[in-house]
């Protein structure tokens, strides 16, 4: 079978542009003349420098990254980078309380080592009381966040602001009002950090907007997963604290993660709490490699970071400066939306056979969930199959919630969801 052949609507790893992979089989062998692979080369060398700069360079432009925001490439993966959020932020905000303490006790006339245990002592009872994380849970993938977040610091220290499943009959497929979140009260201290997963690649709910309660000079910390959407539409980086998501759906190949940071959250600007007193108020300290300041301190290469998969995320990046120019990542999401549009309307059309999962007004356009025949399993083999002979693959829904699952990444041709239609369209007329 040729690629040519074949449209994947995986969710992820996807596709990848024809012409990248192309070009990665032959600098594998031989990258610039050099004799030697981009595999096998340091990711030390001017070379690596040289693509990573090209990565950081490509990605700024395609989303307006401020210059007060720095982006890293990590190993973490996206589920790494839900640990990486809590460490890294839960850190500055007991440093802050820490120096706010200290502050207080600095005129007294006690021995410097009684106000250093007066300190720690009033940080635990402000750690016990205060330390709050907010989640808004709105699918399998902000969940597994927030329960990595319990596992980590305790879950009385987890604030769920919202959980779709209340207003949604126990299921994913909505996203509360935002009149109904119970977020931690800003002001003095506030949350450790806000969290929400944009799009959630299981449940096909993406959120249609930033928040509103999240906006404002006082917002709270907000930390974002974007594995599912990352470059499919505009994003105002200023809003967020903490952007990440995993390349391996719409910007290169499983192996990297990137994160977009507010630089004002590394030092010198936020100094983290020191690991001895992170252990001494009984708060986890976590690995270097999540360690946001050594990270960025090291340009991403505190250990060997895989150049190619960045020059593969660089490629893909450059690609889309090259094709929108001024649009930027606007044009990729004129683009995502008229498939997503194409695809979603082609279901209405049919409603006896086929059912949107997510409610209309959280549908994703990057993972577009539906059922044939109310979820009939035979029904939803037979579609399955049929889609395979008309080289239409990757669209069984994920194995939690059953289903069908279309996966609309960019790298999903205009021609490919059009193929879709006319297949969606071919079985519903049968
Ligand atoms: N977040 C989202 C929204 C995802 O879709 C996924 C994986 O599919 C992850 C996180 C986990 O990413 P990884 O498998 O790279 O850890």
């Amino acid at each position: 079978v040729n690629r040519s052949d074949i449209h994947y609507f995986g969710a992820g790893p996807a596709p990848l542009p024809t012409a990248v992979l192309e070009k990665a089989s032959s600098v594998l062998l031989n990258y610039k003349d050099k004799g030697i692979g981009l595999c096998e080369i340091s990711h030390r060398s001017p070379e690596a420098n040289e693509i990573l700069e090209d990565a950081k360079k490509a990605l700024s432009t395609l989303l307006d990254i401020p210059e007060d925001y720095e982006v890293l490439f990590l190993q973490s993966g996206g589920t790494g980078e839900f640990s990486a959020v809590v460490y890294n932020l839960v850190s500055i905000w007991v440093e802050k309380k820490r120096a706010k303490i200290a502050a207080e006790l600095s005129s007294s006339s006690d021995s410097e080592e009684a106000k250093k245990a007066e300190v720690v002592n009033r940080l635990r009872k402000v750690v016990d009381e205060e330390l709050k994380l907010d989640y808004l849970v709105t699918g399998s993938w902000s969940l597994k966040a927030s329960q990595e977040a319990a596992r980590l610091v305790g879950a009385k220290h987890v604030n769920i602001a919202a959980d779709s499943r209340q207003v949604n009959n126990g299921k994913f497929g909505n996203i509360p009002a935002e009149s109904e979140w119970k977020l931690t009260p800003r002001g003095s201290g506030g949350p450790a950090l806000v969290y929400f997963c944009d799009n959630e690649t299981v449940d096909g709910v993406e959120f249609p907007a930033f928040p509103q309660s999240l906006e404002g000079d006082d917002a709270p910390l907000v930390c974002a997963d974007m594995s599912s959407n990352f470059i499919s539409r505009k994003v105002d980086v200023r809003k967020y604290a903490v952007i990440f998501g995993g390349a391996q759906k719409n910007i290169g190949n499983t192996g990297i993660a990137i994160a977009i940071i507010r630089k004002s959250l590394l030092p010198p600007i936020s100094t983290p709490a020191t690991p001895d007193l992170m252990r001494e108020l009984n708060l986890s300290v976590g690995p270097i490699v999540l360690d946001y300041p050594t990270i960025a301190k090291n340009n991403s290469l505190y250990n060997t970071l895989p150049i190619f998969d960045v020059w593969i995320a660089g490629q893909v990046m450059a690609g889309l400066v090259d094709t929108y120019g001024v649009k930027k990542i606007g044009g990729q999401e004129e683009i995502s939306n008229d498939k997503a549009r194409m695809i979603y309307d082609t279901l209405d059309k049919y409603p006896d056979v086929y059912r949107v999962v997510p409610d209309k007004s959280v549908r994703s356009r990057m993972n577009i969930c539906f059922r044939v025949h109310g979820g009939d399993s035979e029904k939803e083999k037979a579609f399955l199959a049929g889609a395979e002979k008309h080289g239409l693959l990757g669209l069984k829904g994920h194995r939690s919630v059953g289903g069908i699952r279309a996966s609309n990444y960019n790298a999903v041709s205009i021609e490919g969801a059009k193929c879709l239609v006319t297949y969606l369209e071919e079985y519903a007329k049968a």
